[in-house]
């Protein structure tokens, strides 16, 4: 069993807008193109152009059509490791592989003493983990921490791959552990959301829901105008409880 650090002031995390993402894909290129060269290189692929293609990515999008008729709407979900304050994927590792930094939260994994025992992998409910089958050991998303810190780089480089690929401003960057931060008054202001809360794994990534849909049948001089920060805090009523309730239900599958 490994051990978590009893906290970490610092919180790095992202909070990911599934109000403005469009499922471009762009945030999980950047990432296999940046991670697999760096921390947890490589990240093979197994016929990435047979029949059937499969390799480690470590952030994917899923795109899910909700709702039935006018009232549907497609909702495009990213999903990655969420940097957990009380990680069971850490506590189950055997050789200590699994780790979470007391300096940061950014939860890694060590390749030289992972086994490739897929322990960490049954223990993540939100399916975050990546076996490498080329490498045979486990690899997640790293929050490109060959990167953030890395003063080779311009500043505006120094965020994980996938923030600075995003074309619409969807993901952000920052320490949820400070709540003077852009991040986590952006989650006061929308909203956001841990997902699956009831298993206790406290997520330090949010996720900030679809503000109100416009009724595109109303009438131009009734329509409401943009949703104000009010109103989009206010998506935690019934719609985006009902979203969210769909899909903790598609991550507990
Ligand atoms: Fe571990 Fe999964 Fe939480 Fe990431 S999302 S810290 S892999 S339990
Ligand atoms: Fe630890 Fe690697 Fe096993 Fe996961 S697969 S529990 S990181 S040794």
């Amino acid at each position: 069993m490994t051990a978590l650090p009893a906290t970490t002031a610092k919180k790095l995390g992202l909070v990911i807008d599934l109000d403005t993402c469009v499922g471009c894909q762009a945030c999980a290129t950047s990432c296999k193109e940046w991670n697999t060269q760096g921390y947890s290189a490589p990240l093979s692929d197994q016929q990435p152009y047979g029949a059937d293609p499969h390799g480690a990515w470590l952030n994917r999008v899923h795109g899910y059509e909700v709702g039935e008729g006018a009232a549907s709407r497609t909702v495009h979900f990213p999903r990655s490791c969420l940097h957990c304050e009380e990680p069971d994927c850490v506590t189950v590792c055997p050789t200590g592989a699994s780790f979470k930094r007391a300096e940061d939260g950014i939860v890694l994994v060590d390749p030289e003493t992972c086994i490739g025992c897929k322990l960490c992998s049954w223990a993540c409910p939100y399916g975050a983990r990546e076996y490498d089958y080329g490498d045979g050991v486990m690899k997640k998303c790293t929050l490109c921490v060959d990167r953030i810190y890395n003063q080779h780089l311009p500043e505006e480089d120094r965020i994980p791959a996938c923030v600075r690929a995003c074309p619409t401003g969807a993901r952000h960057f920052g320490d949820l552990g400070d709540p003077a931060s852009a991040v986590s008054q952006l989650v006061a202001e929308r909203g956001g959301f841990d997902l699956l809360p009831e298993f206790g794994y406290k997520p330090v990534n949010k996720y900030l829901p679809p503000r109100p849909r416009r009724d595109a049948t109303a009438d131009t001089a009734t329509r409401p105008g943009p949703a104000s920060a009010e109103t989009a805090g206010g998506a935690t009523g019934a719609a985006a409880d009902r979203l969210f309730a769909w899909i903790d239900r598609v991550l507990s599958r």
